[in-house]
């Protein structure tokens, strides 16, 4: 479909702190469509070809460790602009300077525990998209109230 899609995945802190169901929700509310959802434990190529943009940058080992030390939720959600209102809707990467009202500046404090990635734009979400999911784990549906939505 060409609707527009983006690759979001809840970090080990947010599964742990047990922040899956409110993540979730602010999409949810947001009005984006959730086409694609599932837990694992990334493997270490897994995570160091999502990050391999960072694999000169001296926290890319740590980074990779804490990607894979548990579950991480992979989700590609679909929408109108998705991807820069998802990055909205997440907050800056450091959560002291997230704004409140955001993912990142209500519930985390931390860079390295900032709860949540998502695709900084049009190339990087199809690049995540595909690394993290089959095509046959991408749904194609519609929202039954799309004429609430104006879809
Ligand atoms: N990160 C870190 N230390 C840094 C910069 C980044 O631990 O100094 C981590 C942080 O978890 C961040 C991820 O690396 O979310 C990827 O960095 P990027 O700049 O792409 O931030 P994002 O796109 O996640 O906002
Ligand atoms: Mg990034």
């Amino acid at each position: 479909m060409s609707a527009e899609r983006t690759f979001l995945a809840i970090k080990p802190d947010g599964v742990q702190r047990g922040l899956v169901g409110e993540i979730l929700g602010r999409f949810e509310r947001k009005g984006f469509k959730l086409v694609a959802l599932k837990q694992l434990i990334p493997s270490r190529e897994l995570a160091e070809q999502h990050y391999g943009v960072h694999k000169e940058r001296p926290f890319f080992r740590g980074l990779v460790d804490f990607i894979t030390s548990g579950p991480v939720v992979a989700m590609v959600w679909e929408g109108e602009g998705v991807i820069a209102s998802a990055r909205k809707l997440i907050g800056s990467t450091k959560p002291l300077e997230a704004e409140p009202g955001t993912i990142r500046g209500d519930l985390a404090v931390n860079i390295g525990r900032n709860v949540i990635h998502g695709s900084d734009g049009h190339e990087t979400a199809s690049f995540e998209i595909g690394l993290w999911f089959d095509i046959a784990e991408l749904n194609d549906w519609s929202l039954s109230d799309n004429a609430w939505r104006i879809e």
